[in-house]
């Protein structure tokens, strides 16, 4: 049975949570647009407890303007803030994902519900004041303005202080949906995070993303199981690797680093090979939708005019090549780091897999398909020497993090994983 929520993996709770609010949300309108009730539209936290409340209310679990959902990368927060949205978009229920507003929502096309994905390193402030503005205006389909901003820890302090000025002020039909892997003050802003609802989502296990992938995407059993420990419980991840031969390729040469790391020259050659991986991927990532843009904006400016007014147009539109390009760069450079830190973590799972063979730990291996070279590294290197390796992957993704530049900071670590 279709259901706005299926998506979301292993994450009952939450979806629990979201379904009595979307129906405390509903109840509100009905109370707003109800012809002979005389209660009151309802505080935005849904603390109205007359006895005019609509049956089914529960105050304790009622609606509010603004929530927040955290969780590691993978376990699905801004699928899980896209649900949402579609269940407060319902026209028939909490979310049963075929009407209407479940419909557009889900797809991506609803008037009343905005995304923003950040492209950039961070979200600007002109990008969220213009979205705060927008957001205030009546929803047209006469529900709820619905703002998703995935990646909430990437925004500018000034995008979060417009952006708060908002949450503190809602406008009466507006929530808003924030995701960030944690409510740690690095993440979010303590002052946002005190007027916000947290939704903690889990890393599903790694059946619940084979089942899924197996329902919904027709995954081979066998294949669906591989890409959901391979990838521990990131659907996003084990949905492309069970299904695209260049992320798998990508993948099998990054578990082959291990064995090659057999001197200097071959730790630097793992190094440049590492980070030009990465570059490739990235590259390919945002190559057609870079040139869609550039072309998109050359015909808005008319390219090649040669009319009057053309020299001083022309002027005006190098500006805002200008400025596409520094937009396409930076978010090139978010996906190289992204593309990079998908590979740091393979590798850490597997000295982490020959760290759980070394102690003899009772836990599933993560790649079920290297298994042969875990036991062969815990045998050399013992649980120490797999341990400082494991660390030297972390250290490289917290180095990187800390805007260590890239190529530096996996050295480093090729050099550490051979010496050991
Ligand atoms: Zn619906």
């Amino acid at each position: 049975m279709p259901d706005a929520f299926a998506d979301l993996v292993g994450q009952d709770e939450a979806v629990e949570t979201l379904r009595r609010a979307a129906s405390a949300a509903a109840a509100v309108l009905r109370a707003a647009d109800g012809p002979d009730t005389t209660e009151p539209t309802g505080s935005p936290d849904g603390s109205d407890e007359g006895d005019g409340a609509a049956p089914g209310i529960d105050p304790g679990a009622g609606m509010t303007h603004a929530w927040i959902f955290t969780g590691p990368p993978g376990s699905g927060r801004s699928v899980a803030a896209r649900a949402f949205a579609a269940a407060l978009q319902c026209v028939h229920g909490t979310g049963c994902g075929t009407c209407p507003g479940c419909h557009t929502t889900l797809a991506g096309t609803h008037a009343d519900v905005r995304l923003v994905v950040p492209e950039g390193l961070s979200i600007g402030v002109n990008d969220m004041r213009a979205l705060v503005l927008r957001a205030a205006s009546t929803p047209s389909g006469g529900r709820w303005q619905v703002v998703i901003i995935s990646d909430a820890d990437r925004l500018t302090e000034a995008a979060g202080n417009a952006l708060l000025k908002a949450v503190e002020e809602p406008p009466p039909r507006t929530v808003f949906l924030l995701c960030a892997p944690s409510t740690h003050p690095d993440d979010i802003s303590v002052t946002i995070r005190s007027r916000c609802r947290v939704v903690p989502l889990r890393q599903p296990s790694a059946e619940a993303v084979a089942e899924v992938l197996v329902r919904r995407d027709g995954i081979a059993p066998d294949v669906a199981r591989w890409a959901a420990a391979a990838t521990q419980g990131h659907v996003g991840r084990a949905r492309r690797l069970a299904g695209d031969p260049q992320a798998r390729s990508r993948r099998d040469a990054v578990l082959a680093v291990p064995r090659r790391l057999t001197g200097v020259g071959a730790a630097f050659d793992a190094a440049s090979a590492l980070i030009e991986a990465a570059e490739a991927e990235a590259a390919a990532s945002v190559a057609e939708l870079d040139a869609a843009e550039r072309a998109a904006l050359e015909t808005a400016l008319g390219a090649g005019g040669t009319g009057r007014g053309a020299a001083g147009a022309a002027r005006g539109s190098a500006g805002q090549l200008k400025e596409l390009e520094r937009r396409q760069k930076s978010r090139a450079t978010r996906a190289q780091r992204d593309a990079l830190d998908r590979a740091l973590v393979d590798l850490a799972a597997f000295y982490r897999d020959a760290l759980a063979v070394a102690w003899a730990a009772p836990v599933a291996p993560v790649h079920t398909d290297t298994t042969d070279l875990a036991d062969a590294g815990a045998r050399k290197w013992q649980a120490e020497g797999a341990l400082r390796r494991l660390e030297a992957v972390l250290a490289c993704r917290s180095a990187i993090e800390a805007n260590v530049k890239p190529r530096i900071a996996v050295e480093s670590m090729m050099l550490a994983l051979w010496k050991g």
